[in-house]
């Protein structure tokens, strides 16, 4: 499939887990991309393992901090500026936070983590939906979680942000339809990554395999997701195929969230 074809997608946190197993897909559809990321070194692997993927793929790789406004305006702009429109968006770039029941919970860690997953999310959609309606269309898919419709525990700043995260793309999705624009969230369970990883090891330590072991044991289908099973559903929302989704959230996680 080429859904992507000259189409420019822009992706946060695109040099690791679901944001750069998105960008492989799409970069094997045809899309042009603009990918953000605050660790320089990776995004530069990224570029390196899309032109390996996709040899003709244009990257425009932008090191920036989605917690700073005028970064995120700055590599909106930029976007615009080098491909002219943007059809796609996605609003990924997120971190899990420490570990911790509410009342341990610091406020320092939680103003960290709504700082990135919340006001970054929040300002991503507003600069990008600026120069969508501008073009009159597009399409965004925000990262929520698991978290984000159901309470997983010892995640207060997650929780609240993910949370936080449904209620923007419900917001937005609402507003914007009238205008060509759908914005759509994915809820991921567990899926291997990076992020998932430093959880594990969070609670398990050294036997951090065994904690991921035990957490899958309750899920349906009995293991962890791939990050490439999360950019398969992402490809489908930005594409022109959900033409008529919007403003909705779809949990990818194994059925585990129907379970608590
Ligand atoms: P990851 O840690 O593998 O990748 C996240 C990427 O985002 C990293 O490259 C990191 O450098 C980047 N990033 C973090 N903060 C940033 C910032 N302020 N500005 C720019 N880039 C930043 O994690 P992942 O598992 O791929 O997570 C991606 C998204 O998916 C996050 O929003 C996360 O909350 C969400 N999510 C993940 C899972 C999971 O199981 N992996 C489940 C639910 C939701």
């Amino acid at each position: 499939m080429m859904r992507f074809q000259d189409k420019v997608v822009l992706i946060t946190g695109a040099a690791s887990g679901l944001g750069r197993a998105t960008a492989l897909q799409l970069a094997q559809e045809g899309a042009k991309l603009a990918i953000v990321d605050r660790n320089g070194a990776a995004l530069e692997e990224t570029q390196g393992a899309l032109r390996a993927a996709a040899p003709n793929v244009e990257i425009l790789a932008i090191a920036a901090d989605v917690a700073d406004e005028q970064a995120v305006r700055g590599f909106v702009d930029q976007t615009v500026a080098r491909f002219g429109a943007i059809d796609g968006f996605f609003n990924n770039a997120g971190i899990e936070g420490k570990q911790n029941p509410t009342e341990d919970y610091g406020i320092d860690e939680f103003h960290k983590v709504v700082a990135v997953n919340l006001d970054g999310v929040f300002v991503g959609m507003k600069y990008v939906l600026q120069a969508m309606h501008r073009q009159g269309y597009g399409a965004i898919v925000n990262t929520a979680s698991v978290g984000g419709i159901r309470g997983v525990g010892n995640q207060a700043g997650y929780a609240a942000s993910k949370h936080g995260v449904v209620g923007l793309t419900r917001n937005a999705g609402v507003e914007y339809g009238q205008f060509g624009i759908r914005i759509n969230a994915v809820a991921p369970g567990a899926i291997m990554t990076p992020m998932v990883e430093g959880a594990l090891r969070q609670i398990g330590g050294d036997d951090w395999e065994a904690v991921g072991r035990e957490y899958v044991s309750v899920n349906p289908m009995k293991r962890l997701g791939r990050p490439e099973e999360v950019a398969y559903v992402v490809a489908f929302l930005l594409s022109d195929q959900a033409s008529f989704i919007n403003a909705t959230v779809i949990p990818i996680d194994g059925g585990q969230s129907y379970k608590y």
